[in-house]
């Protein structure tokens, strides 16, 4: 594949863009692979591209019954940050955010990674107490993060109240080299990646079954037939309870909307990243100048890629406190994904009842930030069957009642 570079724009700006290729070459299902994955979003794909980059797997087919990146991966708020409070927690995030400092270079793809610096407000003394707390931690997990005070906030974020109305701004938890990164880009970027080192994407290939034989895995069944395969890694979100049953194990997850919507574009007003967490919402500027807005998750488990209507009133109404300068603002549009919670609030990375399956889901609210970490850790599992970054984010957590808890800790988990 040819690489990109300023000088191949410009060379292709000399003959009117006839020179560019395929991103990713378009695949035909092959008999047999010895890896396939199930779901081609950010978890997918970067666990599929580490198989290749880390351990010279290559035949590999990452599935997806959709197209690539249409899933979460496409439709989140894009925050990345690694201020956990648990220490397993920081290791992964921050192992995530260090390698999101250079997926551009590594990928030959902009990925936009922006290092704006990412602002968690403390509005209540509990807050105060509980980032105060994590600022600590971090400092012992080597993750590096400030408490800072409300004139600090105001001058990192003019735009803010900070005597709101009903929970005056008394802090933040400041994370100055967390940000932003472009969704869709990690998402292209890694297939192209993966397309290079001769693995198949397969879109419209929707799994339905998952054969088995003996307690170890065969293959699947999908829409363009059955596929073999030595080790299956299914990681497909908000679908992963439909998954497993395929397989016949169970998992301890729940499905839920959770929804995003965005402003009309305007000048640059906001250059950081602002989450408030105690009247929930959650707030940045895209580079085309659009207000981007995290909402809540429904309150009911549901499969709608929509949200209930009730929860765009009440983030606009939580975020106008904090930013009145909202209120002059039209949204343009509200879109929401199916996000995959545990009960303890993070992921599982693990393998399975059933022999060369494993499991990567649980991101729930908060993924996006996760995807080079958790490819990362993810197919040095299903290479080695053990990876240091996953170890205590087994299944066999919830048997031995070895939480990790960041709902507590974190309150929101974006
Ligand atoms: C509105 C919203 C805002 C968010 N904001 C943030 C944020 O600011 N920061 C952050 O870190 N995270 C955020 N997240 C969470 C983040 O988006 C997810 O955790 C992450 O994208 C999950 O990636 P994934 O690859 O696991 O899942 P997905 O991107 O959902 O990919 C799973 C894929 O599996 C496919 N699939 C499902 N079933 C099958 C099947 N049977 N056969 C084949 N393919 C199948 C799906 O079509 C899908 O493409 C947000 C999520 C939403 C919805």
């Amino acid at each position: 594949m040819k690489r990109y570079s300023a000088f191949a724009v410009a060379r292709e700006a000399l003959r009117d863009h006839t020179g560019w290729g395929r991103a990713w070459h378009k695949a035909q299902p092959k008999k047999r692979y010895d890896v396939i994955i199930v779901g081609a979003g950010g978890h997918g794909l970067a666990t599929a591209y580490y198989l290749g980059k880390n351990f010279g797997i290559t035949n590999v087919a990452i599935l997806e019954k959709g197209w690539l990146g249409g899933g979460n991966t496409g439709r989140n708020t894009t925050i990345i940050r690694s201020n956990y409070l648990q220490d397993p927690s920081a290791a992964i995030y921050e192992k995530a955010r260090g390698l999101y400092e250079t997926l551009s270079q590594d990928l030959n793809y902009n990925v936009m990674f922006s290092p704006r610096g990412v602002m968690m407000l403390a509005q209540t003394e509990h807050e105060v107490r509980g980032y105060q707390r994590t600022a600590h931690a971090n400092s012992l997990q080597g993750v590096e993060t400030e408490f800072i005070s409300p004139k600090q906030v105001k001058e990192l974020c003019p735009i803010m109240n900070i005597d709101g109305p009903r929970y005056p701004v008394l802090g933040a938890l400041w994370q100055p080299r967390g940000g932003t990164a472009r969704h869709d880009a990690v998402a292209w970027g890694y297939a192209r990646k993966c397309s290079e080192m001769g693995m198949d994407i397969l879109q419209k290939c929707e799994v339905t079954g998952v054969r088995t034989e003996g307690g170890k895995v065969q293959g699947v069944e999908t829409t363009l037939g059955p596929i073999d395969c030595d080790k299956l890694g299914l990681v497909v979100a908000g679908h992963s309870s439909v998954l497993a049953e395929q397989a016949g194990f169970r998992l301890p997850i729940e499905s839920l909307a959770l929804q995003a919507l965005v402003s009309e574009p305007i000048k640059p007003c906001m250059d950081v990243v602002v989450m408030a967490n105690t009247v929930h919402g959650y707030m940045s500027q895209s580079d085309k100048g659009e207000m981007v807005i995290g909402g809540g998750t429904d309150g009911f488990n549901n499969y709608t890629q929509r949200g209930s209507f009730h929860h765009i009133e009440e983030t606009v109404r939580a975020l106008i406190e904090t930013f009145p300068m909202l209120s002059r603002l039209k949204m343009l549009r509200q879109w929401g994904g199916i996000v995959d919670m545990t009960g303890d609030r993070s992921p599982i990375i693990s393998s399975t009842p059933v022999g060369g399956i494993f499991i990567n889901c649980g991101w729930g609210t908060g993924g996006f930030k996760a995807i080079p970490g958790s490819g990362w850790a993810m197919a040095e599992l299903m290479a080695k069957g053990h990876s240091p970054l996953a170890e205590d984010f087994g299944l066999n957590r919830f048997v031995e009642g070895r939480f990790i808890d960041e709902s507590v800790a974190a309150g929101v988990a974006h």
